[in-house]
C-alpha cells in the first residue's frame, strides 16, 4: 500500500500583515511526482522554504516518513533526506562541473580542516567514494562530455541539469525542484520531462516541484496541488486540478 513520504499539515506562515501560507495541507506519496502550481505571490516558495526549514512556520506540521520536521536544525534537513535546487542557480562558476556535483556529497562525509590537511587515508577514501557517486550523477544526466568544464561556460539549461546532479548527490529520498523549466527552451524541457521521470524510476525518488510551465506539470505529475493567495484551492491528479473551476479563475480571472 502507498505510504505518504510527506505529510503537510496546517501550515501557516505570516509576514507581517500577508499570510503568506494559510493552513495548507497535503501528502505526497513515496515514489510519486507532485507538481505545485498557483499564480505568482500563491505561496509556492514560502512553502518549500519551510520544507527546506529556511522559514519557520507559525502554526501546523511537517512530517517527514513520520518525524516532525522542526525536530531538526535546517543544516540536518539534506542529511535527512531532502534535497533541492533554487529559482536562481546556485553553481560555482568557475569551478568544474565534476567539482560541482561532488559539493553536493558534502554533507555525508566526515572530514573535517585537520583531517582534511593531513590527507589521512579514510579523507582519501571518502574523497574517492565521492567522486565515484559524482561521476555516476553526471552519466545519469548526460553530462559526461562536459564533466571537467567550467559552468560558466556552459548553456543555461546544462547548467540546470548540473544543479540536479548535484542535488541527488546527497541521495535524497525527496528532492524539492524550484522552477526546474524556468528559462529553457521548448526542446530543454522535453529534456528535462524525461530525466525527471527517469531519476525518479532508477533512484526511486519522491518528487515535488514547483513550477509555472504547465505542460511541463501537467506531463510529468501524479498529483498537483494548486495554491492561491497563500490558500490550497486544489489537489488531485492533472486532469481534476485542471478542470477545477477555482484553478481556471486563479489564472483567467473572472472572466473565465
Ligand atoms: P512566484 O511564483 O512569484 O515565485 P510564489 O508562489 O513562490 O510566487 P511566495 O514567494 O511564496 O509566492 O510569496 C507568497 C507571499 O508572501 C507574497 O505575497 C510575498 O510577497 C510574501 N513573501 C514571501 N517571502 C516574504 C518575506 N521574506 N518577507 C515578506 N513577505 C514575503
Amino acid at each position: 500500500m502507498p505510504t505518504a513520504l510527506l505529510e503537510v499539515s496546517g501550515v501557516t506562515v505570516r509576514f507581517g500583515g500577508i499570510t503568506a501560507l494559510d493552513r495548507i495541507s497535503f501528502d505526497v506519496m513515496s515514489g510519486s511526482i507532485a507538481g505545485l502550481i498557483g499564480p505568482n505571490g500563491a505561496g509556492k516558495t514560502t512553502l518549500f522554504n519551510c520544507l527546506s526549514r529556511l522559514y519557520t512556520f507559525s502554526e501546523g506540521t511537517i512530517r517527514f516518513e513520520g518525524a516532525l520536521l522542526t525536530d531538526f536544525a535546517a543544516h540536518k534537513i539534506a542529511a535527512l533526506g531532502i534535497g533541492r535546487t533554487f529559482q536562481n542557480l546556485a553553481l560555482f562558476r568557475t569551478m568544474s562541473v565534476l567539482d560541482n556535483v561532488m559539493v553536493g556529497g558534502h554533507c555525508q562525509t566526515r572530514t573535517g580542516f585537520l583531517s582534511n590537511a593531513l590527507r589521512l587515508p579514510w579523507v582519501r577514501r571518502e574523497e574517492r567514494d565521492l567522486r565515484e557517486r559524482a561521476t555516476e550523477a553526471i552519466g545519469l544526466l548526460d553530462l559526461q562530455s562536459v564533466a571537467h568544464r567550467p559552468v560558466s561556460d556552459l548553456p543555461f539549461g546544462t547548467q540546470k541539469r548540473v544543479e540536479l546532479a548535484r542535488a541527488l548527490l546527497s541521495r535524497p529520498k525527496l528532492l524539492l525542484l524550484d522552477e526546474p523549466a524556468s528559462g529553457l527552451n521548448h526542446e530543454e524541457v522535453d529534456t528535462l520531462r524525461q530525466l525527471l521521470s527517469r531519476i525518479r524510476h532508477e533512484l526511486k525518488l519522491t518528487i515535488l516541484l514547483v513550477e509555472h510551465h504547465m505542460n511541463l506539470v501537467m506531463r510529468v505529475s501524479d498529483q498537483v496541488v494548486a495554491l492561491d493567495f497563500g490558500r490550497k484551492i486544489a489537489d488531485g491528479t492533472p486532469a481534476q486540478v485542471q478542470a477545477n473551476p477555482d484553478v481556471i479563475r486563479a489564472y483567467l480571472g473572472d472572466a473565465a
